[in-house]
C-alpha cells in the first residue's frame, strides 16, 4: 500500500494540498475523511452516463473522485471510465505534478468524440453550424431563404449546407450525433412536427425527424425559434436564473419561456406565443391570423416596415427598420420606440404572471435595443407589480443573431449527452 504524506489543509468540506490542488479522499494516509464529500445525497442514477457528467462538469475528474461522489466501488468505477474511454467519450489527461506518490490520472471530456447540426430556420433568413460535442461552433453559414417554398426544397437546400459545414470543419457524416432544427412557428416537440404554422405553407404535420431518417443516423429534435433562442441566452448567459421570458421581435413577435430551467412549450407548442395578444385601441389593423389589432401586426417588424413604406420610406422587411433607424430616422425611430411601448403593455402582463428574472430581447428589431428596451422598460415597470419588477433585469440579447444556432446546439447535446442517453449507447454497442 502506498501511503502518500502531504502538508494538507481542509476548505469548505474538500480536503486540498498545499499547492491548492483538491486531492482524493485517500490522497492523504493523514488526513481524516470526515468532512470530506460523501456520496451524493441524491446521485440518482450511477451509470456510466452519470459519470461522464460528473467528469463534463468538472465536479469529479479522478476515478476516486468519482468514487466519493457517487459511492460506487472504486472497481465498478474503473469499469464505467473504460466504457467512456472506449466510446471516445472521455480521455486521460497527462500526469499532474505532485509532492510525492504517484498522481491521480485527471479525466476529461472529449469534445472532439463527435459533431453535432444545426440550423436555425428564420422567416425569410437562416444560420446553420456544425459544433463539436462542447458546443463550440466550427463551422457556420447564414444565408437569405424562405421557409415558404416549402418542406422538400427547404430542409433539401440545409442537408446540402450541412453537407458542405462538415466538409468545411473536417468532418463526416458518421460523427454526427445529433441534429437540432428550429422554425418559425409552432412545433409538436416529441414528433418534431410544426403544428399549423401561419408563415410555413406545407410544413403542417410534416415530420422533419422522418425527412432527415434516411440520411443521418442520429436523434433530430425539432423547437419553435424562439423556443432554442431562449435556450440559448439561458444557458450561455442566464443559467443561474431560473425563470427567464426571451422575446424575439422580427418580422413577427414571439416569446420563448424558460420555467425552473426548462423549457415550456405549452400542451400544443403554442406557448410564448404572446405575438397575437390583443392591443386595445388597433382595431383597424387586421393581423394574418385572421384578427384584429393583434401585437405584432401593431409592433412586429413586418407592420413597421409597411408603415414605412407608406410613408414613403424604403423599406420592405425587419432589417430595413433598423437600418433607417440607424441612419437617424426620426420617424423610424419613434415607430420602434412605439413599438417597444406597445410590446411592455403586453410584458408587463407576462410579469405579473409570470415573474420572471429576466426578459431577454432578440431578434430583427432588437439590434435597435436601444429604442426598443426604453419602451419596453418604461412601460413594463410603470405596469407591473412592484414585487415582481424589484429584481426583473430587461436586456438585449448577448448572443443576437447566433442565439439561435447556440440554443439548438444546446438542446442536442441536453439530449445526446443526458446519462440515459449515453448508458442506452453503451449498451447497444454491447449488445451488438
Ligand atoms: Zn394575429
Amino acid at each position: 500500500m502506498v501511503v502518500r504524506l502531504c502538508s494538507a489543509v481542509k476548505q469548505k468540506g474538500r480536503v486540498f494540498c498545499v499547492a491548492g490542488r483538491r486531492l482524493p479522499s485517500d490522497g492523504c494516509a493523514l488526513l481524516p475523511r470526515v468532512g470530506t464529500p460523501g456520496p451524493l445525497p441524491s446521485a440518482g442514477p450511477t451509470g456510466a452516463g452519470a459519470v461522464l457528467r460528473l467528469i463534463r462538469e468538472g465536479d469529479a475528474v479522478t476515478r476516486a473522485e468519482i468514487a466519493r461522489r457517487t459511492g460506487l466501488a472504486r472497481s465498478t468505477v474503473a469499469q464505467r471510465v473504460d466504457a467512456l474511454m472506449a466510446h471516445r467519450l472521455v480521455y486521460e489527461l497527462g500526469g499532474t505534478t505532485s509532492t510525492g506518490g504517484r498522481p491521480p490520472t485527471a479525466l476529461a471530456f472529449n469534445h472532439e468524440a463527435g459533431t453535432v447540426l444545426v440550423a436555425d430556420l428564420g422567416a425569410t433568413h437562416s444560420r446553420l453550424a456544425v459544433s463539436d460535442l462542447g458546443g463550440t461552433m466550427l463551422a457556420e453559414v447564414a444565408s437569405d431563404l424562405d421557409i415558404g417554398l416549402g418542406p422538400e426544397h427547404v430542409l433539401d437546400w440545409v442537408h446540402e449546407r450541412f453537407v458542405a459545414l462538415l466538409r468545411e470543419a473536417g468532418r463526416d457524416l458518421r460523427g454526427v450525433h445529433g441534429i437540432g432544427i428550429g422554425v418559425p412557428g409552432p412545433v409538436d416537440f416529441s414528433r418534431g412536427e410544426p403544428v399549423n404554422p401561419p408563415i410555413m405553407p406545407g410544413w403542417d404535420g410534416f415530420s422533419i425527424p422522418g425527412w432527415f431518417a434516411g440520411r443521418y443516423d442520429a436523434p433530430v429534435l425539432v423547437d419553435n425559434d424562439v423556443n432554442i433562442m431562449a435556450l440559448g441566452e439561458h444557458r450561455t448567459h442566464w443559467r443561474r436564473r431560473r425563470h427567464l421570458l426571451c422575446v424575439k421581435v422580427g418580422t413577427g413577435i414571439g416569446c420563448g419561456i424558460v420555467v425552473d430551467g426548462h423549457i415550456h412549450r405549452g400542451e400544443q407548442g403554442a406557448a410564448g406565443d404572446i405575438g397575437h395578444i390583443r392591443i386595445t385601441g388597433h382595431d383597424d389593423v387586421v393581423c394574418r391570423c385572421g384578427n384584429v389589432g393583434c401585437l405584432e401586426a401593431v409592433a412586429g417588424g413586418r407592420a413597421l416596415a409597411e408603415r414605412l413604406a407608406a410613408a414613403g420610406r424604403e423599406a420592405e422587411h425587419s432589417r430595413d427598420v433598423v437600418r433607417l433607424v440607424r441612419a437617424g430616422d426620426p420617424l423610424a425611430i419613434r415607430m420602434v420606440r412605439e413599438a417597444g411601448r406597445t410590446l411592455g403593455e403586453v410584458l408587463a402582463g407576462c410579469v405579473n404572471f409570470f415573474n420572471p428574472a429576466v426578459i431577454v430581447i432578440g431578434g430583427d428589431i432588437a439590434v435597435a435595443h436601444e429604442q426598443l428596451l426604453a419602451g419596453v422598460r418604461e412601460v413594463t415597470f410603470r405596469r407591473s407589480l412592484p414585487l415582481a419588477t424589484r429584481d426583473l433585469r430587461t436586456v438585449p440579447s448577448r448572443l443576437g443573431d447566433r442565439a439561435g444556432v447556440t440554443g439548438a446546439a444546446t438542446m442536442v447535446l441536453e439530449h445526446v449527452l443526458a446519462p440515459e442517453a449515453i448508458d442506452r449507447a453503451i449498451r447497444a454497442s454491447v449488445a451488438a
